[in-house]
């Protein structure tokens, strides 16, 4: 189930938590970028184990996609079809920010095959947007969900963070009745984290930002995961919770550590045992696609062992995780061999478990909770 990723930078101001490639008032070379972007699918698809590829799952992110024209982005759409297999009615995703959510956008985006919509909400209280440094405000969020569910896109998933500073129970819980009277058949929901570099990073290092302590974010994960599966949000990955069948293909994809191809700037593609990462400063994007060549950065080759180890501790993050007998044959190495100590160790903990076919290997709830210490058993 390849997947294709294309980012798109442009943001109108760098949230405070922001550590992605995203670039402030930089539109004005949007059309520059999108003549770039298709001239790298161009190149990309000289490749040939590209080519050989059918592509399942198309991915818009970012950035902001939805600050862009609609045009360019159907552009890129036809430019793929042209140059790779697509599959048949494939995944479309694009995310979008609920202050530039706009319906004319929407609808060309809709014609164009776009059939999935992530919308970047992220709190639904003013203080949690403040804090976050979000540019939009709570309505933003309902009168962009009006305008997606006006314009047919039925298959709508919202990005909320949790682990803000100052919040708790009560709060995260208002955020989630929100984020459900929306209907989504999805939710994203990630912890906050201090990435170096970032405006609240700044803040940690001068003291001036409280953090939830362990307690409140084990309390406020286990509010999320009940609350969610109580409303029939189901979840299968560590952060991820669906409607079944709403599952993001693309997403899963990654978690399973199978081919992609990442184009735009910033961009990182793993296929044919490689990792490629695309160079992150824009100027330089631009330049090297200018002179006919791809932007890489670094290429790194993943031998048998190191590919292993890597996607072990990925699919730990699916919910119904690894299944130890497709590992055994992709990779020739027996995971029970391979991690005998350490599976021992965390099965004696009850932190990871052995479904009962004895096939799949999965974190319990409680290993969940502390997942980051269990997935780094396994580096
Ligand atoms: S909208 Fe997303 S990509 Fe843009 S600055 Fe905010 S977090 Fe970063």
């Amino acid at each position: 189930m390849p997947g294709i990723y294309i980012h798109i930078p442009f943001c109108k101001k760098k949230c405070l938590y922001c550590s992605f490639v995203s670039f402030e008032r930089k539109l004005d070379l949007e059309d520059k970028y999108f003549a770039a972007l298709l001239k790298e699918i161009d190149i990309a698809s000289n490749d040939q184990y590209l080519k050989n590829l059918t592509f399942d799952t198309i991915y818009f992110g970012g950035g902001t996609p939805s600050l862009v024209k609609a045009r360019n982005i159907a552009l890129c759409l036809k430019r793929l079809r042209e140059k790779f297999t697509i599959k048949k009615q494939p995944e479309i995703s694009i995310e979008l920010n609920p202050e530039s959510v706009r319906e004319e956008f929407l609808k060309k985006l809709k014609n164009e095959g776009i059939n999935r919509v992530s919308l970047g909400a992220q709190d639904f209280t003013e203080r949690g947007l403040k804090t976050l440094g979000r540019v939009h405000s709570k309505d933003d969020i309902h009168v962009a969900v009006k305008k997606i569910k006006k314009s047919g896109i039925e298959n709508l998933s919202l990005d909320l963070i949790f682990g803000i500073p100052g919040q708790n129970r009560k709060w995260l819980l208002k955020s989630l009745d929100e984020a459900i009277s929306l209907g989504p058949k999805h939710l994203s929901c990630y912890e906050l984290t201090i990435e170096e570099g970032t405006e609240l990073h700044k803040l940690k290092k001068t003291k001036s930002l409280k953090l939830p302590d362990e307690e409140t974010l084990l309390e406020l994960t286990v509010t999320l995961e009940e609350y969610l599966e109580e409303k029939g949000l189901f979840q299968y990955e560590i952060s991820n919770f669906s409607v079944p069948g709403y599952e993001c293909k693309h997403n899963i994809n990654y978690w399973l550590v199978k081919d992609y191809l990442g184009l735009g700037c910033g961009a990182v593609s793993y296929f044919n045992g490689k990792r490629r990462f695309n160079e992150k400063n824009l100027k330089k994007y631009l330049n090297a696609i200018g002179k006919g060549q791809l932007a890489l950065k670094k290429i790194e080759i993943l031998d048998r062992e190191k590919a292993f180890r890597e996607a072990f501790v990925i699919g730990l993050r699916l919910i119904k995780g690894i299944d130890t007998t497709s590992f055994k044959r992709r990779f020739s190495i027996d995971p029970f061999q391979f991690y005998k100590s350490e599976l021992s160790n965390m099965l004696k903990k009850g932190l990871l478990v052995i479904d009962q076919d004895g096939k799949n290997i999965r974190l319990t709830k409680r290993g969940r909770y502390i997942s980051n210490y269990v997935l780094s058993l396994f580096v």
